[in-house]
């Protein structure tokens, strides 16, 4: 279940609760459908999913709200949505019918400079924990983009510019402190639930709700290199394929997203090439200044660029370099998955979709297919060390869609099921969790890799979370049979 409540029933049933019982102890703010504010409070960053009307949405203010909500809605049976930073393609953080517990106002940041570790709470967004982190030049290996929530990023797997060097984020997770759907308060860590803490590493939007991370951070920055290298379309493939080889042996400092996508208007770019489809290099190089120019160098002569902006930057402006195509109000969606080489048949398949883009609909980008390098230190880490699936992926490549009338749902969500159609014989079975919207029961079963991870996963459920409350998600039903009370 994802983003509504099928089962016309417990819509029903919710939207007949009034909440009026609920405990005058929190301290936070709560909503109803008719309460001042309710309208705000709903909104998240995807509006495809604007007219979801959760029941009742408990703003906590602390962590004692958190227990309180959690054991409110769990003494009654309610089904349970989790709202951190809102980002969800699914739209699972504001859902239809549901009883959230928004954790968008837990904002604590504590970084010890002497360790590296840093403790974050979950409506942190990824541009206020790496400004935090900048200032002792440390960085969380996160993602991309600074309005994401780290709650829910952090509990999938979280990719972006420094996984070639430090892995994942979940690889980078040192504990969690987490209050169970029954409302007590655990720490999942190597040594304290180490079952828990292998699950919460990339399926942890289904066993709890976490109120803290404590993470490893690394020195990076504050100068790296980075910027964008536009191609014509008609270069692509040649581009895209050489890309794919080089980057088998680069610097695990050098990350190079392609973004195959109508051309955004940019200086140097002739007038006659905006909303021309075109490929973008998104090129970051956090190693050693002096070895920057020689490791963008061959990446920038892949082929002839029509622009390259790439060269001195810091941190924080790179790592918002594509907050621009990601803009909040707008309706969203993508489909993707993994796949293990950009080989040609691949990089056209990719290109001919790209050409296939529907007409934009409202300011900025309307369809794009991007890649996120899966590799280099991505694979130091076992695929069993955590429940995060890695086996086999080399890229992430997802079709994502932007527009704003209702009226062209249909269109845009075509676009991207084609997508997915015309690579699938080259789409890993294993997936990450993040980065797409749901594709069905038998791809969620596969998406944790191996039967047996699934399997343990579904343990995992049947012992945290056995009346499966938290559901709006990409879910996993408890084993049946093993349901131990939690
Ligand atoms: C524009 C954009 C850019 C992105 N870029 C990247 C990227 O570069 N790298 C990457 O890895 N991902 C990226 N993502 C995907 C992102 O990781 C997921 O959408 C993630 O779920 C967002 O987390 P959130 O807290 O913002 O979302 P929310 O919608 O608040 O939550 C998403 C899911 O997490 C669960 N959840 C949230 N908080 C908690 C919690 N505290 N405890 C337990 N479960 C919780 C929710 O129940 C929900 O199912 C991007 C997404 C967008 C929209």
């Amino acid at each position: 279940m994802t983003d509504r409540v099928d089962d016309e029933e417990e819509l029903l049933f919710m939207s007949k609760l009034d909440f009026g019982d609920f405990p005058s102890s929190f301290r936070g703010s709560a909503f109803r459908p008719d309460d001042p504010g309710y309208a705000e409070a709903r909104t998240i960053w995807n509006c495809r999913t604007m007219d979801a009307g959760p029941a009742f949405i408990a703003q906590c203010a602390d962590t004692d709200d958190v227990v309180t909500a959690v054991r409110y809605a769990s003494d009654r049976d309610l089904p349970l949505a989790l709202r951190s930073g809102g980002h969800s393609t699914d739209g699972a953080g504001m859902p239809d019918g549901a009883f959230v517990v928004d954790l968008s106002h837990l904002k604590a940041i504590e970084v010890d400079p002497a360790s590296g570790l840093v403790r974050v709470q979950p409506g942190v967004t990824l541009g206020v924990l790496d400004a935090a982190t900048q200032k002792h030049g440390l960085v969380v290996p996160s993602g991309t983009v600074t309005t994401t929530g780290v709650g829910g990023l952090a509990l999938g797997g979280g990719l972006g510019f420094n996984s070639r060097r430090f892995g994942m984020t979940v690889d980078n997770t040192v504990a969690y402190d987490m209050v169970t759907v029954d409302g007590r308060r655990v720490r999942a860590d190597l040594d304290k639930n180490p079952d828990l803490f292998w699950g919460l590493r990339g399926a942890g939007h289904n066993l709890g709700v976490v109120t803290s991370f404590e993470f490893q951070a690394h020195q990076v920055g504050p100068n790296v290199h980075s910027g964008l290298i536009l191609y014509p379309l008609d270069q692509a493939e040649e581009i895209l394929t050489a890309l794919d080889a080089h980057m088998a042996g680069a610097s695990r400092a050098l990350t190079v997203d392609p973004v195959l996508l109508p051309a955004p208007p940019m200086p140097g770019l002739p007038e006659s090439l905006i909303g021309v489809p075109i490929l973008i290099l998104v090129v970051v190089f956090t190693g050693d200044p002096a070895t920057a120019d020689e490791a963008v160098e061959v990446v920038a002569t892949l082929g002839t660029p029509m622009v390259n902006t790439v060269g001195p930057s810091t941190w924080l402006q790179t790592n918002s370099i594509l907050d621009v195509i990601a803009p909040p109000g707008r309706r969203n969606y993508s489909k993707g998955g993994y796949i293990a080489a950009l080989t040609p048949p691949v990089a056209a398949a990719f290109i001919e979709q790209m050409g296939r883009a529907p007409a934009p609909d409202g300011p900025g980008v309307s369809a794009a297919i991007a890649f996120q390098a899966v590799s280099g230190a991505v694979h130091d880490f076992d695929e069993d060390s955590v429940a995060f699936s890695r086996t086999g992926a080399m890229w992430l490549w997802e079709a994502v869609v932007q527009w704003d009338d209702p009226a062209r749902d249909d269109e845009f969500l075509a676009f991207t099921a084609k997508a997915l159609a015309s690579v699938k014989p080259h789409v890993l079975s294993n997936s990450y969790v993040n980065l797409t919207a749901h594709q069905g029961e038998e791809w969620l079963r596969g998406l944790y890799g191996s039967p047996r991870k699934f399997r343990r996963l579904q343990a995992l459920k049947a012992e945290w979370d056995p009346r499966n409350l938290l559901r709006f998600n990409k879910n996993i039903e408890p084993a049946s049979g093993t349901g131990a009370s939690v």
